[in-house]
């Protein structure tokens, strides 16, 4: 396809605007993989998780809460039956109803879950999910005071306190479990409120142990999140590059694929191989090799603007997803970072300066084909590039 000169430069030129917008718009691709500069900041909130890991933790958050609502949609009514040997029939029949509305309302959140649900609307299930259990207690706690019955037994009183346990199954951020604790309190903490007639030291007493068991399950809550980061950190992370593995890059891929059908845009795929890497490795050893590849993936993280994604596909391998790219920016960009490779070097002890250069593929996706299809070309466009003598860029505009 011919365009001039003129559209072509303000295309770039748009291009380039919107890739400055995507640098201070877009959050960095790579701020969930920053604990070594600021770990505390992903414990106190989720606003610099990666969206594959958001997506990893819902996904984890659902099963549990899933299973949490159907556990207590069953026993929650079975109880019923303890209600009926040990409290007065009227009260325990309104408790029923209670126990029957509560079950009821679990099993939908439960139902809910089920189907294909956003991080949002797991959010606002899994509020609910300790909201209606809080509104269920104040209930039983007015069923008491009207059948003035005495002493409330344990099991009802300890009501707040072993909902807020319950929290400490999730792995939640400080954060969030702040807000899951507040849904639990604000309504508790009314009620004492109101309940307070001569002396303050029923609700002084009420309080603290809800704030005792909140700090356990914030605690709780907090090194489940740090361990599922660590094990994903682990699953999804090169230890050598600290780039993203080739799991994450199919995942990532996808949902860059979907995002572009759903608002028509498109974006460019980059395949680099270093060349004669074997060598290196024959003549200086793993470790050095281990070094040049280092350098190489430095240079793209370099070279390659925050909101792309850059993952090492393989052993020396490396493949970037650039959003928003055409193939025309992409190629100038696959140009450039094999210009940066092919100057860097890395000085031994030995005296020895080690070189590398890399052969490139770069292809932009094409609107409903899927990303394996993408790769395929990538990885043909490649091998071109190597057919050719390497050290070289090849793409769909120099093929077709
Ligand atoms: P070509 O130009 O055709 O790509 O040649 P090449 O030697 O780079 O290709 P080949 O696939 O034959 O060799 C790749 C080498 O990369 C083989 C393997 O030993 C090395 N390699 C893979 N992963 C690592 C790694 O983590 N560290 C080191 N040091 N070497 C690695
Ligand atoms: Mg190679
Ligand atoms: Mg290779």
């Amino acid at each position: 396809m011919e365009c001039s000169e003129a559209g072509r430069a303000s295309a770039g030129l748009t291009q380039a605007n919107k890739r400055e917008n995507d640098k201070s718009q877009k959050p960095d691709f790579s701020a969930y993989f920053s604990l070594e500069n600021n770990p505390l900041i992903d414990i106190v909130s989720a606003k610099y998780h990666s969206e594959d890991f958001t997506l990893t933790r819902t996904h984890y958050i659902t099963g549990r809460l899933w299973l949490m609502c159907i556990f207590f949609a069953i026993t929650v009514p079975m109880f019923s039956f303890f209600d009926f040997v040990t409290l007065p029939v009227e009260q325990a029949q309104s408790l029923m109803l209670a126990r029957g509305l509560l079950s009821v309302s679990l099993f939908l959140l439960a139902y809910i879950l089920k189907q294909q649900v956003s991080v949002t609307l797991v959010r606002g299930v899994m509020g609910l999910a300790f909201l209606l259990p809080t509104l269920f207690y104040l209930f039983t706690m007015l069923s008491f005071a009207s059948a003035q019955a005495g002493e409330v037994p344990a099991i009802f009183a300890m009501m707040p306190y072993l909902i807020i346990a319950m929290s400490g199954l999730f792995p939640l951020t400080i954060n969030g479990g702040l807000i899951l604790i507040g849904i639990v309190f604000v309504p508790f903490a009314s009620f004492e409120l109101g309940q307070v007639t001569d002396s303050y030291w029923p609700l002084f007493n009420a309080m603290w142990l809800f704030v005792l068991f909140s700090g356990i399950s914030l605690w709780l809550q907090t090194a489940q999140l740090s361990m599922l980061m660590k094990l994903y950190r682990e699953s999804t992370v090169d230890p050598l590059t600290k780039l993203i593995n080739r799991r994450v890059l199919m995942r990532m891929a996808e949902q860059e694929q979907q995002h572009c059908l759903q608002y028509g845009l498109s974006f460019s795929v980059i395949m680099f191989d270093l060349d004669r890497f074997k060598r290196i490795n024959d003549e200086y050893g793993h470790l050095v090799g281990d070094k040049v590849l280092l350098m190489a993936a430095n240079v793209m993280k370099r070279e390659l603007s925050r909101s792309d994604i850059i993952a090492r596909f393989g052993g020396e391998e490396f493949v970037a997803i650039l959003p928003g790219i055409n193939l025309e920016h992409a190629i100038h960009i696959a140009e450039r970072i094999a210009k940066t490779i092919r100057a860097e070097s890395l000085m031994l002890d030995s005296g020895d300066l080690i070189r590398v250069t890399a052969s490139i593929g770069v292809t932009q996706y094409q609107p409903h084909e899927n990303i394996e299809q993408t790769l395929k070309r990538v990885d043909d466009l490649l091998y071109h590039a190597k057919d050719n003598g390497r050290d070289r860029v090849i793409s769909d505009s120099q093929i077709s």
